[in-house]
Parts: structure tokens; C-alpha cells; sequence
């Protein structure tokens, strides 16, 4: 199908208009095209060899309206860094409408109702990253927000420099937050609130329509979820950085890219957001802040759900967390059932990591490979006697499985991944892309869409992180 036939429906303007205000992009100056995801493309049903790259850039641009297509900003509400913000709002995100169940959206595409005293503006640097990171999260199967489109202008936005403004075209099956439930609570709007739990049940658990509980239901799926979510991003080394409940999906995707990043070696403390100076959002409280913002969800629910019965959700929240992380670890260390010493066995893996500071991709990539030989393990470490300790017990452990050696490792190299991108990565598609050389963008899109194949030009992405690189300062500004 072509672009100029999709239709999009709107669905979230049936609620009442305190949900959203309905608001046009506004142009960015000399528009282009800087990067297109055919596999989203796919994904509303359009064929990559019939885009016009044109019409594409006037939709991202908000030149060009899709048939059915009515723009809006949502309105909701957040605690940021654990102080409640009574009213966000897409300050800067413009929702197109919904097609095959995807939510388009805008990121970028100038001010709305709730922009506050921001520009309504994304820049080229921090769209970069949320397009190629959105692509990397799915191919390594981690839930999240999904990026079809970036467009990158002469438009000057004011940050710590200027900066070129950019637009990214984002889909997710649903973009409500934890902070959409809690604006309608904390503004007393109880009717309304149950209308958004009603909305978000239609649209994203429709299995709950009519059943009993279902407000129940659905909360505890959210838990569910969040914790799930939570427990992958712990099992690659990733640090979101700013887990606002403004930016926890209400559906347990990674959404509302920032300062996030991979970390370059192991450390459990760390933070990627620099202006997190007390670390609210570090690497290892991740899952603790996944509960903290599940129980202001929870108050704001309270209205729909009695006291008791939220508590029961949330009192399962660890136990969805570590047997899903004991899952995943068990499946990057190619163990096929589950033994008693396990999680003794991950934690000290763990200790190794970052005792040893080690790189975590490269290190399960190699150990992808194990075949008793340490010699390509051990030169990953600065600690290398509790490497070979804990190889010792690996060893041990390995004999439970029935599998043969060699079914472990096509195993193991396909749950590893070979690439992930690190913020230095990022860094030079971006240094690139502001004097307006694409080709790294593109090239990292498809290693972000590959992340367990061989991509024998960009073997360097997949060692350690040079030394002088680790730990780039990120500027939180986007
Ligand atoms: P974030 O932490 O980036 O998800 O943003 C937090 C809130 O600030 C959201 O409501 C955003 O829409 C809003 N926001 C961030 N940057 C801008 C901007 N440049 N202009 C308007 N609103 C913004
Ligand atoms: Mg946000």
C-alpha cells in the first residue's frame, strides 16, 4: 500500500477534550529525510518500494495530513524525581492517529497546550538516539516504543549550543503512562479516570472488556509487565535514566528515550543521567523505582480498586521481577533448567563484572563460545582469579545440561548479543550527522536491527568500549 491510502482513525478523541488538545504541527525549515525503517514501515502495511520519500518527509514535516488524520497533544500528569508534577503533557510529541493498532506519533513537532516553556522542539543529536535505540531495544526483544521515520532541518533550537531541530515519527501500541492515571486522580476526576482505564483496556488488554475485576486485571498485567520490562533491562546493562512516571508505559515499554545508555563496564551504581547527582535512577535501583512508580499508579487507581487488592498486585512484584531476570541469566549463561545455586551463582557473576570491570556484552559473547578454554574470558578482566573461580562453578554447573556443546553455543550466540550500541557509537553517527553525512546512521540502523549476526565492517563496535570513551558525558537537553 502507499502512504496517501493509509487511513487513521482516532480513537483517544472520543474521550472528553480535557484529555488532549487538539493542536497542528508546525514545519520544521528545509526538511530531509535522514534515516527510514522499512520494517516499521511493514508494520502499517506500507511497501517500502512504493514510498514516495516526499510525501514521507510532508507527514513527518505536518505538510501533509494522512486521510483521517487529527492531530493531538495527550495531557497527563508525573512524579519526576519523586516530586509530583500536577500537569506535563505532551509538551512536544503530536499524535497523528492510529493504524493496524500502531499509535503515530510525532516527536518534536513544535508546541502544544502543555509545552509549559519549552520550544515543542527534539533535536537532531537526541533523535538520533531514540531512533536507532528503539530499533536496537526490539531486535534484542525488549519491549518498547518502535520508530519509523527522522527527519533532520535547518531549523535552529536553542540548547546549550544551537542545535538542528529534528523530528522522529514513533508508533506504539498505546501511548498512555502511569502519569495520564495519576493527572486524572489527583485532579479529582473520577469519572474520567475510569474512562482512561476503560480506554486502555479497549485498546490494549481486550481479553479484560466485560470480565470481572477487570480493572484489577489490568493492573496487575501492568505490574506484571513493568517488572518483566525492568528485569530485561538489567540483563543487558541498561540504564534508562529517567524513570519518571510520566515515562513508565502503561503497557510495560521502554519509552520517552533520554541520557539513557549501555553501560561501558560493569558497575552496578551507575548513572548515565549527569543530572541525577543523588543517583535516583541508577542501573541497580531501576527495579526498586519500577515498584516505587507501580504503587503511585496504584494510588491512583485507588478509586476503581479497593486498598487490599492493589496490595496483593504490587506483593508480586518481586517475584515477576527475579523470575523473569533468573530466566533471561540462565538463558545468557546457556543453562537449560533451573538448579537450586542459581541465583548464588548469577549474583557472584555479577560481583565478577564489576570487580573485574568488565564489558558485559563482549564478555557473554565470548563465554557464547566457552568451550573450557579461558584464556579469551580472562582477558576481558583486571580480576582474573574470581573470573576463574567463578568459571570453576560455571563448569560445574554446565554439567546439568543435557544439551551437547555446540547446541549451547548457537544457543547462547543467538540470546547474546554481538552489538549494542554504546553512547560513543551513538556519539559518532551523531558528530556525522550534524554536517549532514547520514551514512552511519543508516549503517548503525541496520546493526541496531541485527545485533546477533557478524557484521564484519563494524567489528570495533563490538569490543570493549575504548578507554578513552567510557563514560561520555551526556548532556541531559534533548
Ligand atoms: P521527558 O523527560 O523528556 O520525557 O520530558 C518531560 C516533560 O517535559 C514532558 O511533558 C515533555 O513533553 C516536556 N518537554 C520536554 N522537552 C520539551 C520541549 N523542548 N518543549 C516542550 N516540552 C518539552
Ligand atoms: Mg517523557
Amino acid at each position: 500500500m502507499k502512504l496517501t491510502n493509509l487511513t487513521l482513525s482516532t480513537p483517544y478523541l472520543s474521550l472528553d477534550p480535557i484529555f488532549y488538545d487538539e493542536v497542528a504541527p508546525s514545519p520544521l525549515k528545509n526538511p530531509c529525510l535522514v534515516s527510514l525503517n522499512n520494517d516499521a514501515l511493514k508494520l502499517i502495511g506500507l511497501d517500502p518500494s512504493q514510498l514516495n520519500i516526499n510525501e514521507l518527509e510532508g507527514v513527518l514535516n505536518g505538510t501533509l495530513y494522512l486521510e483521517g488524520s487529527r492531530p493531538f497533544a495527550m495531557c497527563y500528569a508525573g512524579h519526576q524525581f519523586g516530586y509530583y508534577v500536577p500537569r506535563l503533557g505532551d509538551g512536544r510529541a503530536i499524535n497523528l492517529g492510529c493504524v493496524n493498532g500502531w499509535n503515530l506519533q510525532l516527536k518534536g513537532s513544535g508546541q502544544t497546550l502543555y509545552s509549559r516553556q519549552g520550544d515543542g522542539r527534539a533535536v537532531l543529536r537526541s533523535s538520533i538516539r531514540e531512533y536507532l535505540m528503539s530499533e536496537a531495544m526490539y531486535a534484542l526483544g525488549i519491549p518498547t516504543s518502535r520508530a519509523l521515520a527522522l527527519i533532520s532541518s535547518d531549523e535552529k533550537v536553542a540548547r546549550e549550543r544551537w542545535e538542528r531541530g529534528a523530528i522522529v515519527l514513533r508508533l506504539a501500541h498505546s501511548w498512555i503512562r502511569f502519569g495520564s492515571f495519576e493527572y486524572f486522580f489527583h485532579t479529582n476526576r473520577h469519572k474520567e479516570l475510569e474512562s482512561l482505564a476503560d480506554f486502555l483496556i479497549a485498546e490494549s488488554y481486550p481479553h479484560l472488556i466485560g470480565t470481572d475485576d477487570r480493572y484489577l486485571k489490568m493492573f496487575g498485567e501492568i505490574v506484571q509487565s513493568t517488572a518483566e520490562l525492568i528485569a530485561h533491562w538489567q540483563s543487558v546493562g541498561f540504564n534508562h535514566g529517567v524513570m519518571n512516571t510520566d515515562n513508565m508505559s502503561a503497557i510495560g515499554l521502554t519509552i520517552d528515550y533520554g541520557p539513557f545508555a549501555f553501560m561501558d563496564t560493569f558497575e552496578s551504581g551507575y548513572i548515565c543521567n549527569h543530572t541525577d547527582e543523588q543517583g535516583r535512577y541508577s542501573y541497580d535501583n531501576q527495579p526498586r523505582i519500577g515498584l516505587w512508580n507501580l504503587e503511585r499508579l496504584a494510588h491512583a487507581l485507588s478509586p476503581l480498586i479497593t486498598a487490599e487488592k492493589l496490595q496483593t498486585e504490587l506483593e508480586k512484584y518481586p517475584v515477576f521481577f527475579t523470575t523473569h531476570l533468573m530466566k533471561l541469566i540462565r538463558a545468557k549463561l546457556g543453562l537449560e533448567s533451573e538448579n537450586e545455586g542459581d541465583s548464588d551463582l548469577f549474583r557472584s557473576l555479577f560481583s565478577v563484572m564489576e570487580n573485574g570491570q568488565i564489558d558485559m556484552t563482549p564478555f557473554f559473547r565470548t563465554l557464547s563460545r566457552y568451550n573450557g578454554n579461558r584464556e579469551p574470558l580472562l582477558a576481558l578482566t583486571l580480576a582474573p582469579n574470581q573470573l576463574n573461580e567463578w568459571l570453576e562453578r560455571y563448569n560445574t554447573r554446565l554439567k546439568s545440561n543435557t544439551m551437547s556443546t555446540q547446541e549451547r553455543h548457537t544457543q547462547m550466540l543467538r540470546t547474546n548479543p554481538k552489538y549494542v550500541l554504546k553512547n560513543y557509537v551513538l556519539q559518532e553517527a551523531i558528530d556525522l550527522a550534524e554536517n549532514n553525512d547520514f551514512a552511519l546512521v543508516n549503517n548503525l540502523l541496520k546493526l541496531a536491527q541485527s545485533p546477533f549476526d557478524e557484521h564484519e565492517k563494524f567489528e570495533h563496535y563490538a569490543m570493549p568500549t575504548p578507554m578513552k570513551f567510557k563514560n561520555l558525558k551526556l548532556s541531559c537537553s534533548s
